[in-house]
């Protein structure tokens, strides 16, 4: 099965499995959140990454809707809760995040301004299900790397309202800007236990 014409996603598929990681299929962003709302329990605990894709699945509408206990950074009011909620978020049951770019060699690459999103991803949460839609794949981490620091950081960084050099230029300067967006790089090679970490991908596009 070809998927966005770049790759066949069985070759994917097994690279990821090599390291540990499941990767499932769905048609749309919508399949992505039926799937989810089944596979998490109601009494779970659940810790959610900020994310343009995750916003327009409204994903903290859905599990607050069905009753989960919720951590998610951009309903705290103050400075002091969303620390609190980005802290919380890292002992949950389940994390659910975006990816800024997955590579068909098996790696997955964020960017991250402050840290608690990556840090999740590595480690605290049970279990993480990381979602990308296909305009997210490169071929190798090579360009997924490029697509992370000369794509996704630029246009997170406008819609956070910062701004940093690459804002402007539309590409990363390798700038010490104090709105620097990219204070955390993020490879993730694989993982340690089996069946922690899901890659949900839509054949959709979506997100920067
Ligand atoms: S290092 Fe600076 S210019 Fe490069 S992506 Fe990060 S914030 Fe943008």
């Amino acid at each position: 099965m070809i998927i966005g014409e770049k790759f066949e996603n069985k070759q994917l598929e097994d690279n990821f499995k090599k390291r540990k990681i499941e990767v499932k299929w769905f048609e749309s962003f919508e399949e992505i959140k039926t799937y989810l709302i089944s596979a998490i329990p109601v009494d779970a605990t659940i810790g959610i990454g900020n994310s343009q894709t995750l916003k327009k699945m409204k994903i903290l509408e859905t599990f607050l809707a069905k009753g989960n206990t919720v951590f998610d950074k951009t309903i705290g009011k103050t400075p002091e809760e969303v620390k609190m909620l980005k802290k919380q978020a890292l002992l949950t049951d389940y994390y659910i995040s975006s990816a800024n770019a997955i590579s068909v060699d098996g790696r997955i690459i964020n960017i991250d301004h402050s840290g608690n999103r990556v840090a999740a991803m590595h480690y605290g949460p049970e279990k993480v299900f990381l979602i990308a839609g296909i305009n997210k794949i490169e071929f190798i981490h090579e360009e997924a790397m490029n697509r992370a620091k000369n794509t996704a950081a630029p246009l997170n960084a406008k819609r956070a309202g910062m701004n940093p050099p690459c804002v402007k230029v539309g590409y990363c300067v390798d700038c010490l800007s104090p709105e620097r967006v990219c204070n955390f790089i993020s490879i993730i090679e694989g993982q340690h236990i089996e069946g922690r970490m899901t890659l949900l991908i839509a054949n959709e596009k979506a997100g920067f």
